[in-house]
């Protein structure tokens, strides 16, 4: 899973939703060398250059809250070298089943009551089963119909496996309400990177990604980002 990725707006909703701001102007043709040099800056630039880009379209002072559950911890086959979770390390972590819908359910709901308006679910393991993606696409309706907004976080997917689970959460959601599933964006939070990206976002049910590793490589971000907007 990619349980540490950092969080990028959907490239391809960005694109799609975002009207003309008096102060940011939309961009296609980034060159590498003005990505490098956007890494280059000093932190507190960066800081305000990112609240610039926040406030032309987002509400200055609203912050989401949001709660991460760990689904299924620990015992992971893959070695992403830096993460407790692998069985390739001695750390401590327990090997945990995927929990039971109704302890993730009860568990949305405790988040909600604390203020949450977002849920995410992490599972860790390389890639999941069919009977994973089963019981995950039941969680994520139950908890949607709490009226939260859901992701998850559920390892590598092959381009063609992503667009199943997709499509399935989306025909999920089509049975309950039509037109929200038409509208609703579903993100893919597995390894997106230049290699994938392309295949990925041409899928006709993946809507953007959650850019993690390649994010801070501006040539993998920028290779990402053309992909997204190709
Ligand atoms: S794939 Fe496994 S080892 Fe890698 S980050 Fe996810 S849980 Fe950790």
């Amino acid at each position: 899973m990619a349980g540490g990725a950092s969080n990028i707006a959907a490239m391809k909703t960005l694109a799609a939703d975002s009207g003309p701001s008096p102060f940011i102007t939309q961009r296609h043709d980034w060159r590498l060398a003005e990505v490098e040099a956007l890494f280059e800056l000093p932190f507190m630039d960066l800081l305000f250059r990112a609240q610039q880009v926040h406030r032309a379209f987002h509400a200055p002072n609203r912050v989401q809250m949001s709660t991460l559950l760990s689904i299924k911890t620990g015992g992971c086959p893959e070695d992403c070298g830096y993460c407790p979770q692998s069985i390739h390390y001695d750390t401590g972590v327990a090997r945990d089943d995927m929990l039971p819908v109704e302890q993730v359910v009860e568990t949305a709901r405790k988040a909600q009551a604390a203020g949450a308006t977002r849920f995410c679910m992490g599972a860790a393991f390389r890639s999941p089963k069919k009977k994973d993606i089963e019981r995950i696409a039941t969680m994520i309706r139950e908890v949607n119909a709490l009226g939260l907004e859901t992701c998850a976080t559920l390892g590598m997917l092959t381009p063609d496996q992503a667009q199943e689970v997709h499509a399935f959460i989306r025909g999920k959601l089509a049975a309950l309400d039509a037109a929200v599933a038409e509208k609703v964006q579903i993100l893919y939070g597995g390894s997106m990177n230049p290699g994938n990206a392309a295949e990925l976002l041409a899928m006709p049910d993946i809507d953007g990604g959650l850019i993690g590793g390649a994010s801070l490589k501006p040539a993998d971000f920028l290779a990402i980002g053309k992909a997204a907007n190709a």
